[in-house]
């Protein structure tokens, strides 16, 4: 096919003065102008002026099955010619948001077989929040308004999702975090941890959850919310000792447990679920990106048997949106399983790829500015730092050296993204070993570019 588009000054001139980017300093883009991505196929990007970039971030961590799979935009067009839109509101339903939920059961761990359906993943956090609220309020408990969360979580960046989160940029706009919600330290032992070892600081980090509610009083706490790997904070891969803990701290004190997967969700960690990977039983799951790879907004919080009944024998929820269940968005999620599934996608990248990947990318460490090279499955990330052996961290304002190496990384034709000063990576699970070592080949280059541009 043939690109056909205005020539790349001018889309970046209209792009400037017209369009408000998500996450962006404007001054600051409008001054470089954006690069301009008009195609994609498997793992690789085409920008306007014909550049092929690979994505090693799957576009915002969610094209699992790779971009380019027409099945997915055929479904689509014959679900938009069969039933475009119709609502899940006034007792009505439709064949794809009942498939969608049926297979959503079907895969999901343990008792949650119940979907709500959401546009994204910060309203279906946003969601979560109410029906967890709700639901102890129903069971005649009203008072147990607090959720606990955790500094450097992301959950979203709506009031609810960013609220959840635990950005301090985030909150820092806006008048957040709202009401009720409430912060413990994250499990980032290489950045936090001194002198204990891992496992003592996963322990120590896990029961901080024990003193919050000790503190707060357990008749007043409805939930606490984690991702299972922490993505946006920088994939942070918590100690082996978290988990255990903060499972049996939630079950002692009869405390929701929502995971937040929409990161971790639909094979990126080599399982279907984060949870899967870490161990965890949870009453609510968080869904998005992964669940249609990013062809189309869909977010979903997967229930237990346990917080639907109540919710569904008590007064109406009043909750939900437009296109909660948009037939449109169900139908290229149930393909896109299908094909995770049928092709064995997940089940490749966790037993193939993750291993090779994880070989490659571990040995990053041996680069002179690497401190810490961490992964599970297809998440990874790297430290950066001037002093491998004191953990320590740059003078320079936090993140710079990381922006550093992200430009260095985008003019060698890959996208690794920074958070501070790590870099971190999340590529389609489809990636091949040849790309792999592509990749791998890239960020080498792109360190060492970044270590002469700061010494
Ligand atoms: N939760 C997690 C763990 C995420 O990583 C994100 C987005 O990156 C969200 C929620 C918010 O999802 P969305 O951007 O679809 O609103």
């Amino acid at each position: 096919m043939q690109d056909n588009h205005l020539p790349t000054a001018e889309l970046q001139a209209l792009d400037a003065a017209h369009h408000m980017h998500p996450f962006t300093f404007g001054a600051e883009l409008a001054e470089k102008g954006a690069r301009i991505i008009t195609r994609a196929k498997g793992v690789w990007l085409t920008d306007s002026e014909g550049e092929e970039i690979l994505d090693a971030m799957a576009g915002l961590w969610c094209v699992n099955v790779g971009y380019g799979r027409e099945e997915l935009a055929e479904v689509a067009a014959r679900q938009m010619k069969q039933l475009p839109f119709y609502n899940t509101f006034f007792q009505t339903s439709h064949v794809p948001a009942i498939m969608l939920a049926k297979k959503l059961a079907e895969i999901a761990p343990g008792d949650l077989n119940h979907v709500f359906f959401n546009g994204s993943g910060s309203d279906s956090n946003d969601t979560n929040l109410r029906m967890v609220r709700h639901y102890w309020d129903l069971k005649g408990q009203p008072e147990r308004f607090n959720v606990i969360s955790r500094w450097n979580g992301y959950h979203g960046s709506t009031m609810g999702g960013g609220s959840l989160g635990g950005m301090k940029g985030i909150h820092a706009q806006g008048g957040l975090p709202i009401p009720g919600i409430h912060h413990i330290d994250q499990p980032d032992w290489w950045s936090e941890g001194g002198d204990m070892s891992p496992e003592d600081f996963g322990l120590a980090r896990a029961q901080q959850l024990e003193e919050k509610i000790l503190e707060l009083g357990p008749e007043t706490v409805a939930a606490f919310i984690a991702e299972p790997v922490q993505g946006a904070g920088g994939v942070i891969v918590p100690p082996a000792t978290y988990w255990p803990e903060i499972q049996r701290i939630v079950k002692k004190y009869d405390i929701l447990l929502i995971v937040d997967e929409v990161i971790t969700g639909f094979g990126r960690t080599g399982n279907w679920f984060g949870s899967e990977t870490m161990g965890i039983t949870p009453d609510i799951m968080t869904c998005a990106k992964g669940i249609t790879s990013g062809y189309i907004p869909l977010g979903a919080s997967i229930v237990s048997d346990k917080i639907a009944k109540v919710i569904d024998e008590g007064d109406e929820f009043a909750h939900g949106y437009t296109y909660s269940g948009h037939p449109v968005a169900c139908a290229v999620a149930l393909e896109n399983i299908r094909l995770l599934e049928e092709e064995g996608i997940v089940e490749r990248a966790g037993k193939e790829i993750a291993p090779y990947l994880k070989e490659k990318w571990e040995a990053l460490v041996d680069h002179p500015l690497v401190g810490e090279a961490r992964i599970v499955g297809l998440m990874g990330s790297i430290a950066l730092t001037p002093n491998k052996a004191t953990r320590a961290k740059f003078k320079a304002p936090g993140g710079t050296v990381g922006y550093i190496c992200r430009e260095r990384c985008f003019a060698n034709n890959l996208v690794m993204r920074h958070v501070g000063d790590r870099m971190i990576i999340s590529p389609p699970l489809t990636i091949t070993k040849a790309e792999v070592d592509i990749l791998i080949e890239r960020a080498r280059k792109s360190l060492d570019e970044t270590l002469e541009r700061i010494n």
